[in-house]
């Protein structure tokens, strides 16, 4: 947070962070401190606070295994300082314990006139410098799987310090990520990176120059900026682009440069109007969503229209509705990032219809290690009872995370690999959102099922009605073991499975009109057969060494019995052999071959110069949705 103290303008580590996420935050920042607008009021946001508590108690478990190892520590007293005089009194603190040799210091501050640092811990390590024999390296506890720009840069700031202090630059940056895993980083490797965006920084903050006309256009900080409501009241104010489903950063900028400043001037573009540097395809597709958006607004009423079939694309939208099955399932899960070492997806909810036509769910719980894979194990064992009954069943769904959690989960656990390749290479998972963004155009600012489910269901009651307080539902049930946070999960849950459940059915309804109405060719996917992946055709063969007992099922979505000597050519396949099987590509099967994914997150890893940087994280707590920011599950 930018402070004016005494005369002096005072900045943070945490304001250059927020200045490499967002420009405008400087803006803002600086407007508040030079008194020209205030910050908006802080409203209670029981997330964030679980966010701060988590984190309190992550850097406490850390000092905790300093002092277990029996390490001097010396904790600085100074905590908070308000003033120069604190500020510099707290640095002293913190020089003073270093000459004296502690092992750790914990809160070290740091103030050089300017710039005020606060680190976590400084560890002492053998190299002389200024101090004596020894000197120090910075360290700082993240909750965060992954090691993110961010957190560097900030240690950079305290590095920076560090070195006038001991005279020496430290040699590792450390960060402890939320799984106490540290991830110590050489500081040479980002220097320059740190140099340039200090030196952009500072001349900002600093120098003489006028200010940056710039703009609250939506990043990924907005989801926890304390000034986003000030930011979506401009937004709306200017009818600005970013309101439009669907506009990216370079797309909004394109049509400002071309005189399309509005959602409106968007929505009212001419069908021939061409935009420089922008393809007609995606141009033809967000004016057709500012349009629809716009004539919502002025009708006041929720719109939606079909989205033709893409001769470019077929089977695509709505044309990948497979074929009803009263056996379908629809599901999804949720997951407390911050429970156990590495995140808990605690509640597997799965609903169905029953032979009445009425909803039945079935939350299916895990609250500990065990538990999850039990409760893995319990889902997929379902969904394969299933589908031997009826190999045309489907497992519904809205957006990537299930889909991908369900790998992760088999990975985890090394449990249910062939179910689980069954149903990725047989196509049995459905991603509802994909059929709705490519099948669907409606009048609203995002298409999170939230959004899009108030075409076909009432607005939702009950306690939890947002995912990220789901999360800090979880939490106190965690804490308190009171069984009513558990009640209200599951009816969170269900609720969730239901709306996928009537999307679907209201999905099959617009399929109907698109065909009838439109007189549209709507073919339903051909059902694919898929090879045996890879490692599972080696094992057939005897595999490297001969001796896998792998059962090569989940092949065939209609067998899955044991392969027959000779490998996948003679695999039984009865919807191969009357020729209505398609072929998978490979790139929807399993991928078993060399890892470029966390094996604990499942998400790709950034591979820098040969070493793993981090993996891209988790993505946080889904604290806000904002246009622009879709997070399609909420
Ligand atoms: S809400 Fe978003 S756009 Fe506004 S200052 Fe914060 S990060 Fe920047």
């Amino acid at each position: 947070m930018v402070q004016v103290l005494g005369d002096s303008i005072v900045v943070s580590a945490t304001d250059l962070v927020g200045y490499l996420a967002c420009d405008h935050l400087a803006t803002l920042e600086l407007g508040r401190a030079q008194g020209l607008w205030e910050r908006p009021p802080r409203r209670e946001d029981p997330e964030l606070v679980l966010l701060q508590e988590r984190g309190v108690e992550h850097e406490l478990a850390y000092l905790e295994r300093h002092r277990a190892a029996g390490r001097s520590i010396h904790e600085v007293q100074l905590r908070g300082p308000t003033t120069l005089e604190e500020l510099r009194a707290a640095e002293a603190e913190t020089l003073d314990a270093m000459r004296r040799g502690v092992e750790v210091v914990y809160q070290a501050t740091f103030f050089d006139g300017r710039w005020r640092g606060h680190a976590d811990f400084l560890l002492r390590t053998d190299r002389p410098s200024d101090l004596g024999a020894w000197s120090y390296d910075v360290a700082d506890t993240k909750l965060a799987r992954g090691v993110k720009a961010g957190a560097l840069l900030q240690v950079c700031v305290y590095a920076d310090r560090l070195t006038t202090l001991q005279g020496v630059p430290p040699e590792r940056l450390v960060i402890v990520t939320g799984d106490g895993v540290e991830h110590p980083e050489r500081l040479a490797d980002y220097a320059a990176f740190y140099r340039t965006v200090k030196a952009r920084f500072e001349a900002r903050v600093f120098g003489d120059l006028p200010a940056p006309d710039t703009y609250p256009d939506p990043v990924d900080h907005c989801r926890v900026c304390a000034w986003f409501p000030t930011c979506m009241d401009r937004r709306r104010a200017d009818d600005h682009l970013s309101l439009v489903a669907g506009m990216t950063r370079t797309y909004t900028e394109r049509l400002i440069d071309d005189g399309v400043p509005t959602l409106a001037d968007l929505g009212e573009l001419p069908a021939d109007r061409a935009v420089p540097r922008m393809n007609p395809r995606p141009l033809r597709r967000i004016r057709d969503q500012a349009r629809l958006q716009l004539s919502g607004r002025r009708a006041g009423a929720l719109l939606y229209e079909l989205v033709p079939p893409d001769p470019e694309a077929p089977g695509h939208g709505l044309a990948a509705l497979p074929e009803p099955s009263a056996l379908d399932l629809f599901f999804d899960i949720e997951a407390d990032p911050w429970a156990l070492d590495d995140g808990l997806e605690y509640l597997l909810g799965v609903a169905w219809r029953d032979g009445n036509g009425t909803h039945e769910y079935r939350p299916i719980w895990g609250h500990d290690r065990r538990g999850e894979k039990a409760a893995f194990e319990a889902f997929i064992d379902l969904v394969i009872d299933r589908l031997e009954r009826d190999p045309q069943m489907h497992v519904y769904h809205y957006a990537g995370y299930e889909s991908g959690a369900i790998k992760r989960l088999m990975q985890r656990h090394a449990t249910r690999e062939d179910e689980v390749d069954r149903l990725l290479r047989g196509q049995v998972l459905v991603d509802l959102y994909q059929v709705v963004r490519q099948g669907i155009r409606a009048s609203v600012e995002s298409y999170s099922i939230k959004s899009i489910e108030k075409f076909y269901m009432p607005v939702r009651a009950g306690p939890i009605t947002e995912a990220g307080f789901s999360v800090v539902e979880y939490e106190r049930w965690l804490r308190d073991r009171d069984t009513a946070h558990l009640r209200d999960l599951a009816e969170y849950n269900r609720d969730d499975c239901v709306s996928t459940l009537l999307l679907r059915d209201w999905l099959e309804v617009r399929r109907r009109d698109a065909i009838i109405d439109q007189g549209w060719s709507m073919p339903r996917p051909t059902t694919t057969v898929a090879e045996p992946s890879e490692s599972l055709t080696v094992c057939t063969r005897g595999g490297p060494a001969g001796g896998c007992s792998r059962r090569p099922v989940g092949t065939d979505r209609g067998g899955g019995g044991a392969l027959a000597p000779g490998g996948a050519a003679r695999l039984a396949s009865p919807r191969r052999e009357a020729g209505l099987v398609g072929v998978l590509p490979p790139a929807q099967s399993l991928d078993r071959g060399p890892r470029r994914r966390d094996c604990r997150t499942g998400r790709a890893r950034v591979r820098r110069r040969g070493r793993t940087v981090g993996p891209v994280d988790r993505p946080p707590l889904p604290l806000r949705s904002s246009p622009g920011l879709e997070d399609p599950r909420r």
